[in-house]
């Protein structure tokens, strides 16, 4: 074993319980975009195909591997799709994010004429992230069009919120407001087709009632994850999250060495007593991020030790001095428990100075993922005839 990623599905399902039962009658809408935040798109999806009200991918190729894994749930395509991908997205009834007032609106019109299908879209309204969407003074007259071109099914409006984490700011309110404003218009024709309107992804699902609206679309709250330590302090002290995912590794090498002695490239530690070296079989091309380099923690036989040295591009070194009988072939856990010692994604991302959410999305999608909790979603395999009906 080099190294491999335990993930607990049943986890997973109960965190979108106990997030769905927070927002209801809002309902939920599971972002696995980044390979399920890393814990496995096709296996996340399967799992969540009968819980969740839908499912968000960010790329096209996302949306047609869960179709073809046989999955009916409603998808949502966050990112930009190429014309020439439409036909697939169509294909696949994946909705498509649509914030276009030019010639992508009329590609998609016309590729599903051509294949006898409307297009499903939700209306995508920036209000404040500047990044997609379209500006909320030409937002209304934009989602009459798309409301009336026969060739488009609209299934939901939405927008994103840039601060949603702060809730010493007034800027979620006020893009909610500009929101309100730009979907007010059509909000009769909305109510008449069921279409939905949502903004929250997983911080203002906790924290801000008033922006779950009809949906929420919760990516890192899903796996366990709490967007932000500032988040985890102010949500509701009823909602309980499990982390779903273990990532371990094994010392490869123990070695004993005397105080003095150099470790790793640059020379960067050196003992300052009779040492007992650990080698880790992996290194930052397998995901562990050379910012913990003499500053994170892991866990062997229970035990925090550090990490030591510089990492390397497969390598790592750990001091594991003071970890008793340890041995070649012992247990380390990167994130996730061993005994009465955890270490979650959000500690491990802080000590290599980023976050939880770029630590877990850039897992290597080629680490073995060994799945617990499985059983539980048999159920689907009956439930799949519906897709592509
Ligand atoms: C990634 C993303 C989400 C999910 O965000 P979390 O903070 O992980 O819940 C929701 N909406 C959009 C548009 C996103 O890009």
């Amino acid at each position: 074993m080099i190294a491999r990623l335990e993930i607990d599905l049943g986890a997973i399902r109960r965190n979108v319980a106990a997030l769905g039962a927070t927002i209801a009658p809002a309902r939920y809408a599971a972002v696995v975009k980044a390979d399920a935040y890393g814990h496995g798109l096709v296996e996340v999806a399967r799992a969540l195909a009968l819980d969740v009200a839908m499912l968000c991918v960010y790329r096209i190729e996302e949306a047609v591997a869960i179709r073809d894994a046989g999955l009916p749930t409603p998808i949502l395509i966050l990112g930009p799709i190429e014309t020439r991908d439409l036909t697939a997205a169509v294909r696949a009834r994946a909705a498509i994010a649509l914030w276009s007032t030019g010639a992508f609106s009329r590609d998609l019109a016309r590729v599903a004429r051509a294949t006898g299908l409307r297009a499903n879209v939700h209306a995508k309204i920036d209000t404040g992230v500047t990044r997609l969407g379209l500006d909320p003074p030409v937002a209304p007259a934009a989602l009459v069009r798309y409301l009336d071109d026969d060739a488009l099914e609209v299934r939901g409006a939405f927008t994103h919120l840039a601060a949603a984490e702060e809730l010493e700011s007034s800027y979620t309110s006020e893009q909610l407001a500009r929101f309100d404003a730009a979907t007010a218009p059509s909000r009769e024709r909305f109510a008449a087709r069921g279409i939905v309107r949502h903004a929250a992804a997983s911080a203002a699902a906790m924290l801000y009632p008033h922006a779950r609206l009809d949906l929420v679309r919760a990516g890192i709250a899903t796996y366990g994850i709490w967007p932000s330590q500032a988040t985890r302090d102010a949500a509701p002290t009823t909602l309980a999250l499990e982390p779903a995912l273990a990532w371990r590794t094994q010392l490869v090498v123990v070695r004993d060495v005397e105080a003095g002695r150099s470790v790793g490239y640059g020379c960067a530690f050196v003992t300052s007593r009779p040492s007992r070296i650990g080698v880790l079989p992996i290194g930052y091309a397998e995901g562990l991020p050379r910012a913990l380099s003499g500053t994170g923690t892991v866990l062997v036989r229970g035990i925090r030790v550090p990490v030591v040295g510089r990492i390397c591009m497969n390598m790592a070194f750990v001091d594991v001095t003071d970890v008793p009988q340890v041995a070649t072939g012992d247990t380390v856990t990167l994130i996730g428990r061993d005994g009465t010692e955890a270490i979650g994604a959000n500690e491990l991302a802080a000590q290599a100075g980023t976050i939880g959410y770029e630590l877990v999305a850039r897992l290597p999608a080629d680490v073995p993922r060994v799945y617990a909790g499985r059983d539980a979603n048999a159920a689907i395999a009956s439930a799949t005839s519906i897709v592509r009906s």
